[in-house]
């Protein structure tokens, strides 16, 4: 059977360079310490733990003093960078510089709205570490919004701007523009006037869906290798499957069911921005030797 890797797939340069700064950083000091998991994938976050990454959530770090600490691609909201300053912490900062903008213009947007009473609203997860970090800019006073159900908490009277969670579906984000658009001349208003839209979805993500659905159309069969909780995952994937209905989602090796592979030819193996090449070759190895 003829196995190919999408030559497209990998890390997305914001990830490459956060795991970069940490291997930079345990080559000099098997010791790091990484304020949520640096990437959403659970094998190369095994990986970095071996080199001597240690993981930590907000609690450990609020506990933590005298340490370097990674701040990850994700991002993170002032309170964060306040505790360090506190805990007299050593931080090595790799947001992602796309992330970093978008806190900045969330941030600059908050500032404007307030005169005139205006609500920053966030498309995302409300607890998706990126929104944690863009909710932060605003005082914690952002309405997040993941559904369109949720456009129920925003007031339609008011200016708004709307941004997105950097890693979401770009169509997904234009029904949340349309629906929002509606219920403010429902209620009387004008987009034109009312609404302000920062298209911020990453290029990285939204770029890869037409390459990744001409690669799924050209095999029998997808595996789309991702970290379960990697929401650019769930979009990529999602538009694999749309044009090639047999594509699996596999986190590790031994989710591979082999009977999938009974009288296919060729298949190819893709993955998330936050999926490792490594993790891909090894796939593609199992796979080669079995079939
Ligand atoms: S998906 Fe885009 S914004 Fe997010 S880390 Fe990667 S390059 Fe940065």
């Amino acid at each position: 059977m003829q196995v190919v890797i999408d030559p497209d797939a990998g890390f997305c340069f914001g990830v490459e360079s956060s795991i970069s700064m940490a291997e930079e950083h345990l080559r000099q000091s098997n010791k790091l310490f990484c304020l949520g998991e640096l990437v959403h994938n659970e094998e190369e976050i095994e990986r970095l733990k071996k080199l001597g990454l240690i993981v930590i959530d907000y609690s450990q770090f609020e506990a933590l003093h005298h340490e370097t600490v990674l701040i990850r691609a994700h991002g993170e909201p002032p309170s964060t960078f306040e505790t360090a300053r506190k805990n007299k912490l050593n931080l090595i900062n790799s947001t992602c510089p796309i992330v970093k903008k978008l806190q900045s213009r969330v941030f600059c947007s908050y500032e404007e709205l307030i005169a005139e009473d205006g609500q920053v609203v966030l498309f995302g997860k409300e607890q998706h570490p990126e929104i944690v970090g863009l909710k932060g800019q605003t005082n914690s006073r952002a309405i997040v919004i993941n559904t369109p159900a949720e456009v129920n908490n925003i007031d339609f009277t008011r200016k708004i701007h709307l941004f997105s969670q950097t890693t979401k579906d770009e169509a997904d984000y234009k029904m949340i523009q349309q629906i929002i658009s509606e219920r403010i001349i429902a209620s009387g208003g004008d987009p034109e006037q009312l609404l302000s839209i920062t298209r911020s979805v990453c290029k990285q993500v939204s770029n890869r869906i037409p390459g990744i659905k001409d690669f799924a159309k050209s095999h029998q069969l997808i595996l789309f290798v991702a970290g379960k909780s990697s929401s650019n995952g769930k979009v990529l994937f999602h538009a694999a499957q749309s044009v090639n209905p047999n594509t699996h989602f596999i986190s590790e090796l031994e989710e591979i069911n082999h009977e999938w592979f009974i009288g296919i030819d060729n298949m190819g193996i893709t993955g998330a921005t936050s999926t490792p090449l490594w993790l891909m070759e090894k796939v593609a190895a199992v796979i080669r030797q079995k079939h």
